[in-house]
């Protein structure tokens, strides 16, 4: 008997194993679409993409899966699994639900919507025309109202799409949490976008070499003690960090010339999602576990290095003089202090993806009132663009002037990501609330970064978030951290603290 267990425990492990092989493939494309495949191949990639993708969803809601879930979930069976092959039962039954409840039918059809609708997105933003997408993004809306009556949901309909990003996130959460964030952002906006003293910003803007600012960013890489033996650099659009597996993360930039900071601030961000994956423990690999707890752990690893570490004054003060050799004359008389200040310029924009840290927040919270208004029926399509001019106006004081600057400026909902952008506000607070706890035991935090020693904050991170992968929840990772459930507080502090002295309010 005991050796019948095992081998069915074997079994689908090499099951599951096969499954992650065939996604290792698919990144592999991924990437490979993203940092330089020839332009006539894209569309027999795309269908080959297609082909494979719909092969790892049947393998993921197949009869095999159903049968290794039923046999391995009897309680005398379950007792007996190791530690990892129960939470990877977990994972694999969480991914079977979602999936199996939505009629085959429908989701090919939901498929085929979505393969389109990127460039109908794109065409509609370009010519900044929201009546153009808008039929297609009906569909996607309708299609994802149905899902969560085949899902199921508790309290709040929205709640369905939370879970599938951020698992156990909850509306009841997010509205007390981004409620505070917003009566505490809005007046610290306020009050620095009215401080007499605003940091001096044109130098930001001289012609830096492409080919420098890679050398830059592989220096940058190099001090954050990314492992290139593990992992290497592109270029691309829109910066990802990508693994193909735990030892191969790659990360991708992208190089403007007359705005070093894009590459500059975007590797060290992509940096921080590969650091994440290149030390995830290795008895993970070949399991789903071998990944970020979710979409918001992972946003909050990304933007530790990006925003504690990488826009720290010591940070600077250690590697300023490297950056200035890079390119002298654009620094010529730019003291660090009025380098830390230019970095943290801060200045309401209609487009997310240019704005501030702190007017960053608003957005996401924008979108997320939108989408729960959406999936709560409180809200039609057509009248989209209304809502986000109004809630523009009133959050960020400032009106979009067409459709590409408002609604129409993000990618995801044509890709059918619905509830993701929470993760990225999530991704703040959690990033802020595990450096208080980080602080808590390295009392010397500052004088590390400040020093170029940065090792005993990534053992932190290793030790604390890196290593479990996706073994843990979310909040389950949150409270063994941080001892407490998710508090905006430390990131509002940070922000006050902050900005208080670049200001000088
Ligand atoms: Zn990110």
């Amino acid at each position: 008997m005991e050796q019948m267990l095992s081998s069915l425990e074997r079994d689908f492990l090499q099951f599951v194993r096969k499954t992650m092989h065939m996604n290792e493939a698919l990144n592999l494309m991924l990437w490979d679409l993203k940092t330089g495949a020839p332009k006539l191949g894209v569309e027999l990639r795309a269908e080959a993409f297609g082909t494979l993708s719909a092969e790892v969803h049947a393998m993921s809601t197949s009869v095999q899966m159903k049968s290794y879930i039923d046999r391995l979930s009897e309680i005398a069976v379950y007792d007996t699994l190791s530690a990892i092959t129960k939470k990877t039962l977990d994972e694999v039954k969480r991914k079977y639900e979602q999936n199996i409840h939505i009629p085959v039918g429908e989701y090919k059809e939901y498929m085929v919507l979505l393969a389109n609708a990127g460039s109908v997105w794109e065409a509609a933003r370009e010519k900044s025309d929201f009546a153009m997408f808008r039929p297609c993004l009906e569909q996607i809306v309708a299609f994802n109202r149905r899902f969560v009556d085949y899902w199921g949901y508790e309290g709040n309909r929205y709640n369905a799409h939370l879970d599938v990003h951020e698992p156990g996130m909850t509306v009841a959460i997010l509205d007390d949490v981004f409620t505070k964030v917003k009566e505490h952002i809005m007046p610290l906006v306020k009050r620095v976008t009215e401080a007499n003293d605003q940091p001096r910003t044109s130098f930001l803007f001289h012609y830096f070499p492409k080919d420098k600012q890679r050398e830059v960013s592989l220096y940058l890489l190099k001090a954050m003690g990314y492992d290139f033996a593990r992992g290497r650099l592109d270029e691309t659009v829109h910066p990802f960090a990508l693994s193909i597996n735990r030892n191969d993360v790659r990360v991708t930039t992208a190089y403007y010339e007359h705005d070093f900071r894009k590459s500059v601030f975007s590797t060290i961000h992509e940096g921080g999602h590969a650091l994440y994956e290149q030390n995830i423990a290795e008895e993970l690999i070949g399991t789903p576990l071998c990944t970020a707890a979710s979409g918001g752990i992972d946003e909050s690893q990304s933007l530790f290095w990006e925003k504690m570490v990488g826009q720290h004054k010591g940070f600077w003060k250690y590697h300023y003089p490297a950056l200035k050799e890079w390119n002298r004359e654009q620094f010529d008389g730019v003291e660090l202090e009025d380098f830390y200040r230019a970095i943290h310029f801060v200045e309401p924009s209609c487009i997310r993806l240019r704005s501030d840290e702190m007017t960053y927040q608003l957005h996401i919270i924008i979108r997320y009132e939108i989408e729960k208004a959406l999936f709560n029926h409180e809200l039609e399509v057509k009248d989209l663009p209304e809502w986000w001019n109004e809630k523009m106006d009133a959050y960020l004081g400032i009106a979009p002037p067409d459709d590409a600057h408002g609604v129409l400026q993000d990618v995801h909902w044509s890709l059918g990501l619905i509830g993701y952008f929470p993760s990225y506000a999530l991704g703040y607070l959690y990033a802020a609330q595990f450096r208080n706890a980080m602080i808590n035991d390295l009392p010397d935090f500052d004088a590390f970064v400040e020093s170029g020693n940065v090792a005993p904050i990534r053992a932190w991170l290793t030790d604390n978030i890196h290593l479990h992968g996706r073994r843990k929840t979310p909040n389950e990772l949150l409270r063994d951290v941080t001892g407490e459930g998710l508090n905006p507080d430390y990131l509002l502090r940070y922000f006050e603290q902050k900005y208080a002295e670049i200001y000088r309010l």
